[in-house]
């Protein structure tokens, strides 16, 4: 899954406004983050095998680290703890702003359930594997996609409260770089070697949190008080 990671933290964000669309955007993808970077260390393995899906060329051979369901709680829980224990003076609903990002974590497991063949595993790699394999089916992982992205995305434009304004204008500007880049990956040419996608995967989950900061809500202006006409 790829549009669909970043449809949840738009809806998370509508659900705890507090945590930052940029660090949402990172959670989502965290362990993906890890993962280029466990491939870069030789600590997990792809192969790239042309049409071993039809969405995907990504044969999933070990990645127990960032992609067992089990790694995905914990790795969820470590993102909470960190949130939770990051210097900050806002401490208002801190406690739920910090479980948000760690359900941000763990949702990138049961989004990508959705799409993998059956190689994520519970546990270990002896564990069992699970995956409803939805890449088999290009339109059938194109339509999901885009339903969730667009789902969440439009949850987001919709938040308003007293506090807080939604740059409309950043957040399509954004939305419209990921759909480009969505497609751009799913529909262009493939990545040559194991480094290049790591490297690809590395630097556009960064770029993306950035911009994702960029597009975050920002406090309103305070509404100018009425000043009490006198007469005279
Ligand atoms: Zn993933």
């Amino acid at each position: 899954m790829f549009l669909g990671h970043y449809g949840v933290a738009f809806a998370l964000k509508r659900a705890e406004p507090k945590v930052s669309l940029g660090t949402l955007f990172l959670a989502v993808q965290l362990v993906d983050l890890l993962w280029g970077i466990c491939l870069l260390l030789g600590w997990e393995q792809v192969r790239i095998v042309p049409g071993y899906t039809a969405a995907s060329p990504l044969e999933f051979v070990s990645y127990p680290i960032t992609h067992s369901l089990l790694a995905g709680l914990l790795w969820g829980v470590a993102a909470a703890a960190l949130y939770y224990s990051w210097p900050t003076t806002d401490t208002a609903r801190h406690w739920q702003a910090s479980a948000v990002v760690g359900v941000a974590v763990l949702s990138h497991w049961f989004l990508d359930l959705v799409v993998h063949v059956r190689d994520l595993p519970l546990a270990s790699d002896d564990s069992a594997k699970l995956g409803l394999g939805l890449w088999r089916s290009v339109a059938g992982t194109t339509a999901v996609e885009l339903v969730v992205f667009l789902g969440g995305l439009a949850l987001y434009l919709t938040l308003r409260t007293r506090r807080q304004v939604v740059p409309r204008a950043r957040t399509l500007v954004v939305a419209a770089l990921l759909l480009i880049v969505y497609f751009a990956a799913s529909f262009g040419p493939k990545p040559a070697s194991v480094r290049e996608i790591a490297i690809a995967d590395i630097a556009f989950i960064i770029i993306a949190a950035l911009l994702g900061g960029w597009a975050n809500v920002r406090a309103a202006a305070p509404e100018p008080h009425p000043r009490h006409a006198h007469a005279h």
